[in-house]
């Protein structure tokens, strides 16, 4: 039994968590209560077209070529870094391309906006060196546990605290650094890609843009669920037992030790316990009596999203893969997701085409347009109006914006809302990420990847550190998938 592991959850972390241990002498089994592998990494096919319905983004691809290494996987999955990172169009006409080289960009962005070229190199050159900073002890490391506090990485922080900017808004901070209200909005822009909302995150979170301008935004050849299948199944090769439409009721505790789940009623035994489901949900639902710690309970959660998939039969030059249509008033934007928990009537807008890369996820002359706003998540909202007025928002912001009639091209149409993401992939209210960093000490305040009240309980996923998105989620597996080794010292 000591060589067995359970996992809960067959998502981007507990699936790289099963392939780790699994690497390591591990019998290790998954359930999950879907009828396929991914969570929130997942597809949908509607009439020729085919659409992501989660991630759209690929960055530090190198951690799942890490991952493969590890796990001992010879095959890798082949990604392309992108020309133009995302394509911005704001509400005064001005269109700018995020080239992938640095240089590029900045000389795009003084020519559209007269910000100094300089100035925003300056700025990249910051964003490294707040991630390489903070990676040791915030990302790649447990980050709660004396070695990791005492540790030459954390010290190094602890002496700059000062420049990780911890205590100044990432607003207040691009406010102050660019002269150019429209490149302050798409460095803010950063905070939303876990959930937070840039007028409260810290502006430590400015090393985000670092990821996509220095290192580069990737797009899997196959696509994002091409790297679930490929992860899945390189698992079951090396015999990861998945078991779908199988949901843990409970984890059984003796003394505060793991001893099994329970699955439709039926018991399977272990020491070990990884869950990769959503930190609330496994409190309430799976925990019995062992009440979620009040300090994880005060966090606010990240946003949520409604998406629309629509099939369009024509074709947009202007439009790259990833696109962004600002709102015309960021502030009043986050002020409805935060604090209304509404939705403004300029949204910010997201067009993800993936068939611009990918040309088989449409038809010939056709393209599959992922269109995706930002959302309070899920509590208790009219969401049938909610959704139906930000169509209308959405469809007004992009024929204004494109000059064009887009309702006339959509030949195929579904959406979700924060319900369906809630439902689909259990996370609590549908929010994205988890808990959001709006708080100045968010980070100091994730819930850890195994605590000393539960012997054999671990946590992976995007709801526990270091946080969600799939850098953060493939970290999180490798901590735990450590931590189990050295504890049960069973490293091969
Ligand atoms: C719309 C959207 C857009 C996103 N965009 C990006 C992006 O562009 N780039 C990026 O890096 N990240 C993005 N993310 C975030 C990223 O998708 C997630 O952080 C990551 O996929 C979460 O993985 P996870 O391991 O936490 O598992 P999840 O995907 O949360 O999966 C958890 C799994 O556990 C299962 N489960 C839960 N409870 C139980 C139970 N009791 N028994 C059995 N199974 C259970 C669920 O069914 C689910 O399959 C996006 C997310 C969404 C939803």
């Amino acid at each position: 039994m000591d060589k067995d592991a359970l996992i809960i959850g067959a998502g981007l972390s507990g699936i790289a968590c099963a392939l780790r241990l699994s690497a390591s002498g591990y019998n290790v089994v998954v359930f999950e209560k879907n009828k396929d592998p991914g969570g929130k990494i997942y597809e949908k096919k509607i009439g020729g077209y085919r659409f992501n319905t989660g991630p759209s983004l690929l960055t530090l691809p190198e951690l799942i070529d890490d991952l493969s290494t590890d796990s001992g996987i010879k095959a890798r999955m082949e990604f392309k870094q992108l020309d133009i990172i995302c394509k911005y169009f704001y509400s005064d006409g001005t269109k700018i391309n995020a080239y992938k080289n640095p240089d590029d960009f900045a000389e795009e962005v003084e020519k559209k906006t007269g910000e100094e070229k300089d100035n925003v190199l300056e700025f990249l050159k910051k964003c490294e060196y707040l991630f390489n900073l903070t990676q040791e002890t915030f990302i790649f490391n447990p980050f709660r546990t004396l070695k990791n506090i005492l540790s030459w990485h954390a010290l190094r922080v602890a002496f700059n605290f000062y420049s990780l900017n911890a205590f100044k808004s990432m607003e207040e901070k691009n406010r102050k650094w660019f002269s150019d209200k429209r490149v302050e909005q798409l460095f803010n822009r950063y905070a939303t890609y876990n959930g937070s909302n840039p007028y409260k995150a810290p502006a430590t979170l400015n090393l985000i843009a670092h990821l996509e301008h220095n290192i580069g935004a990737y797009i899997p050849e196959k696509g994002m669920y091409g790297l679930i299948q490929f992860l899945y199944e390189s698992a079951v090769k090396k015999g990861v037992k998945f078991n779908f439409n199988s949901q843990v009721e409970k984890i059984i505790l003796e003394n505060n030790t793991v001893k099994g789940v329970k699955v439709n009623g039926e018991t399977f035994k272990s020491n070990i316990v990884v869950s990769d489901a959503d930190i609330f949900l496994l409190y309430s639902k799976l925990l019995g009596e062992n009440r979620i710690p009040k300090y994880i309970l005060k966090q606010e959660l990240s946003s949520s999203a409604i998406i629309f998939f629509w099939g369009i039969k024509n074709k947009f030059p202007d439009l790259e893969v990833h696109n962004i249509l600002f709102s015309r008033d960021y502030k009043t934007e986050f002020d409805n997701i935060f604090k209304r928990k509404l939705i403004y009537d300029d949204p910010t807008v997201y067009i993800h085409i993936s068939s611009k890369f990918i040309s088989t996820d449409a038809p010939e002359g056709c393209e599959n347009w992922f269109v995706m706003i930002n959302v309070p998540n899920n509590t208790g909202q009219d969401w049938d109006k909610l959704v139906n007025e930000a169509r209308k928002n959405i469809v007004l912001k992009i024929n204004k914006t494109l000059d064009t009639d887009i309702e006339s091209y959509i030949e195929y149409e579904d959406y979700v809302d924060p319900r369906d993401i809630e439902k689909n992939s259990g996370s609590f209210k549908g929010a994205l990420y988890g808990p959001s960093s709006n708080n100045k000490m968010a980070a100091f305040f994730r819930h850890p990847n195994f605590i000393c009240r539960f012997k054999g309980l671990y946590f992976t996923g995007g709801s526990v550190h270091p946080g969600g998105g799939i850098p953060l989620c493939l970290a999180s597996a490798k901590i735990v998938s450590d931590k189990i080794c050295k504890s049960h010292k069973l490293v091969i």
